[in-house]
């Protein structure tokens, strides 16, 4: 272990070498280009070298494993990459065949290939397309709730149903867990442990998918219907609390379905706010009256005014108000 610390020390990259050996590019890595995850392990041992020599206690760094190396980031696109009718042409690496599923927009500023735990490959670019004119039309605006019978409800009553594969991949994702709990501690190189590795990574790339699909449709519908959305702000914490499967599968969609929003509000340039859920589902909507609610309460009936509507409904329009009230402040 020493040894090869002195040898970083004086100045020769075998510890880059080393870590390439694990990179997905294998040695055509340039190391101009080194991933991330390189940079990172690269800090670790300096920071083990540095703790080292004050006599201080320091863990060894150690490598990730080879289905932990999953992307390679090309900081600056005009800096060794070029898109053209060929494909992708990467410095170093060469010439690559993608299938593109649309053309690029504004300036192309950086280059990530990523590949997932079941060994398909992405390449994403980001690009700079400018500000954009924002003209918030409040005339249209809607309150979005977390429903907890439905994905979500808005303020003008519409229902977004929970999609039924959170429950179907709840229950192939559970039984996945247990074949490849029986094996798991067996060798790395062991078949059988391999191929259920392969199977749970399956899994949660289906889930990724079906939730992505999901969550970017529903979001483009709002933002096409809309001028002005406004949504509660998550709480990460209370949905980390929650260690059903199911649920937390729907967590995950919610919070997605959130962030396409935000972005895509605001590549339409319509307004977009997020306000505390602290009183959202206790107050009524028609007169402010405030009454606690249990989890079993669905309807909103009120008992000062008498307002009675479904009890999403009523929270969705709250965060109505509390997104306009934000936006006027
Ligand atoms: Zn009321």
């Amino acid at each position: 272990m020493d040894e090869l610390v002195g040898v970083w020390c004086n100045g020769q990259v075998e510890g880059v070498g080393q870590m390439r050996h694990f990179h997905p590019f294998g040695d055509a890595a340039d190391p101009a280009h080194i991933g991330l995850d390189d940079i990172c392990s690269a800090k670790s041992l300096s920071r083990y070298v540095e703790k080292s020599k004050t006599g201080e206690k320091a863990g060894f760094p150690r490598y990730k494993g080879q289905n932990r190396y999953d992307s390679i980031t090309y900081p600056q696109f005009a800096n060794g990459c070029r898109l053209d009718n060929k494909g992708l042409r990467l410095g170093s690496i060469g010439r690559i065949r993608i299938v593109q599923h649309r053309s690029l927009e504004g300036i192309p500023k950086s280059c990530t290939i990523t590949r997932t735990a079941t060994g398909k490959w992405f390449v994403s670019i980001s690009c700079d397309i400018g500000e954009k004119d924002k003209k918030p039309n409040t005339n249209s605006a809607v309150g979005i709730d977390v429903g907890l019978n439905s994905f979500a409800v808005t303020s003008d009553g519409q229902k977004i149903e929970n999609q039924r594969f959170f429950r179907k991949e709840e229950k192939s994702l559970a039984k996945a867990q247990r074949k490849w709990d029986a094996v798991k501690k067996r060798p790395k190189t062991d078949a059988v442990r391999e191929k259920r590795r392969k199977v749970i990574a399956k899994v949660h790339e289906r889930i990724r998918n079906k939730r992505h699909n999901f969550a970017h449709q529903e979001s483009r519908k709002m933002v096409n219907r809309h001028g002005f959305i406004a949504v509660e702000k998550l709480d990460v914490q209370e949905m980390q609390k929650n260690r059903r499967l199911a649920k937390s599968i729907a967590d995950v969609a919610w919070s997605l379905f959130r962030h396409c929003l935000e972005y895509k509000a605001e590549e339409a340039g319509i307004g977009f706010k997020a306000v505390k859920p602290d009183y959202t589902s206790q107050d009524c909507s028609a007169c402010g009256h405030r009454e606690k609610k249990t989890l079993s309460d669905r309807v909103h009936h009120c008992k000062a005014c008498g307002y009675k509507t479904d009890r999403d409904h009523n929270a969705a329009i709250n965060i109505l108000t509390l997104g306009l009230q934000r936006q006027a402040d």
